[in-house]
């Protein structure tokens, strides 16, 4: 009887490959996602620490498994080698910067905060949009509107908070629960910049502010 992989460890391993055959890629250089299973790289089935175990495409667990002493089937160093190639091309991989369009955040940043910030300043009014890209592949922008920063009773202030696809190099909010008239802003980004256009229901943030302008990125 094969013992069942405790959940929490499979979980672990199918996040470490993210369904990538680790002998696809030693071999072949082939990293896309494959229907597989956790094989046990020491062959047994009651040895399920993290490092025992890979995910590989249905076809060469079974060539895997079914290795025997006389074939020149894969050895374990090999399977544990690719492995962590493979989950090393990952892990880069999932920690790239943002790329929306032709503008990108440089790879010298040394913070593991992956957001791109982006400020449109003014002596009376500002605006400032944080930008970050989600494991989903939207994009979360939040952002800041100040109208009438020299009033004696301080600014209007506008917040945005919203979750988008990103089409090109274009994200698109809108919200139409106003009524008849709908809050429209498109962000397209651009090189180290970013242009909002809106189209205004007057007082959607506040009286007179807006979000819309060309912004330029905070580096
Ligand atoms: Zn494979």
């Amino acid at each position: 009887m094969r013992k069942r992989t405790p959940t929490e460890i499979e979980t672990t391993v199918l996040l470490k490959a993210r369904r990538r055959c680790c002998v696809c890629f030693g071999l072949k250089r082939d990293y896309s996602m494959k229907h597989g299973q956790i094989v046990h790289i020491d062959g047994r089935h009651d040895n399920n620490s993290v490092d025992n175990l890979a995910f590989m495409c249905l076809e060469h667990h079974d060539q895997y498994d079914s290795r025997t002493s006389q074939s020149k089937g894969l050895t374990t160093n090999e399977v544990r080698h690719f492995r962590k190639e493979l989950y090393e091309v990952i892990d880069l991989n999932w920690k790239q910067p943002i790329i929306i369009g032709d503008a990108q955040t440089p790879l010298d940043k040394s913070t593991d905060d992956f957001s791109e910030y982006y400020e449109r300043e003014g002596e009376f009014e500002s605006a400032e949009l944080q930008v970050q890209r989600l494991p989903n592949g939207n994009v979360k922008v939040t952002g800041l509107a100040l109208w009438g920063k020299t009033l004696p009773r301080g600014p209007n202030i506008g917040e945005l908070d919203f979750e988008a696809e990103i089409k090109g190099n274009r994200v698109t909010f809108s919200d139409g629960s106003l009524g008849d008239e709908e809050y429209r802003l498109e962000l397209l980004f651009k090189k180290d910049r970013l242009i909002a256009t809106e189209k205004l229901v007057g007082g959607y943030f506040g009286m007179n502010v807006s979000f819309g302008g060309e912004y330029t990125r905070i580096k």
